[in-house]
């Protein structure tokens, strides 16, 4: 039985005091869910204010990247032991990160590792672009950045990860997946964990993300291997984003 996953990415939106507005006004709406897991993921800036508003709720806390190095000259970035016991997962290999800061499928499967050793959950994001799909090569794709994702996480950590998958012309772009597409490509993409962790690929979280809305949840998060939506622009705002969450677990 997985427990569905809602997970909110903020991106680079939100001063710290809007941080702090947008949980404040979401916590009240989020109050009654029970059945779903919910984390909203703010730019590190926000993360200890969220944090504490957090404190008393069930919702987690999340953040978009970490680096794969415990400490050093890396102007600019965040060690994952910097974070370690204070937020419970981490985005890692979205597609913004691979596409606009250059990572790579081993950086990413670096970072993988580096989150799971320090206690946190790594949501690692999969997903084709629009000339991929549309040449075939979605599974390629996806077969691809699975196996080299999920390189050398071991059977104790395996049952614990998340995957996004999040074909990357449905980002932002308003034009979700249909559900019945989600679905296929989520299967395939538990097949793909199957193929490298066995059994753990029944217990792991397999989410689509790409223009999930207060409108197509319900049909999204309905199919069998979708379990949950990690969610851009719709987790701005907390209706939206909270309307999502009901549609996952009432
Ligand atoms: C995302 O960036 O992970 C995402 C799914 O964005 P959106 O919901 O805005 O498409």
């Amino acid at each position: 039985m997985r427990i569905p996953f809602i997970a909110g990415n903020w991106k680079m939106n939100k001063s710290i005091d809007e941080a702090r507005q947008l949980v404040s006004e979401l916590l009240p709406l989020l109050k009654d869910i029970k059945t779903a897991e919910i984390a909203v993921c703010p730019p590190f800036v926000s993360l200890t204010s969220v944090k504490s508003l957090l404190l008393g709720s069930a919702v987690k806390l999340g953040t978009q990247n970490i680096h794969d190095q415990e400490k050093g000259a890396f102007t600019g970035e965040v060690a994952p032991g910097m974070l370690a016991g204070w937020v419970d997962y981490a985005i890692l290999g979205h597609s913004e990160r691979r596409q606009i800061f250059g990572e790579s499928d081993a950086f990413i499967n670096r970072k993988v590792l580096a989150a799971l050793k320090h206690g946190m959950t790594p949501i690692l994001c999969i997903g084709e672009t629009l000339e991929e799909n549309e040449a075939g090569q979605t599974e390629t794709v996806l077969e691809r950045q699975v196996r080299a994702g999920v390189a050398d996480i071991s059977a104790t950590d395996a049952p614990r990860l998340v995957v996004a998958y999040e074909p990357i012309w449905a980002i932002g772009t308003g034009r979700a997946a249909t559900a019945d597409d989600a679905q296929t490509r989520c299967a395939f993409v538990r097949a793909c964990l199957r193929a490298q962790l066995g059994d753990a690929a029944d217990t792991i979280r397999v989410q689509y993300g790409g223009s999930v809305s207060a409108a197509n949840a319900a049909e999204i998060l309905s199919k069998p291997d979708i379990d949950g939506a990690l969610v851009g622009g719709a987790s701005l705002k907390a209706a939206d984003f909270a309307a999502i969450c009901r549609a996952a677990g009432a």
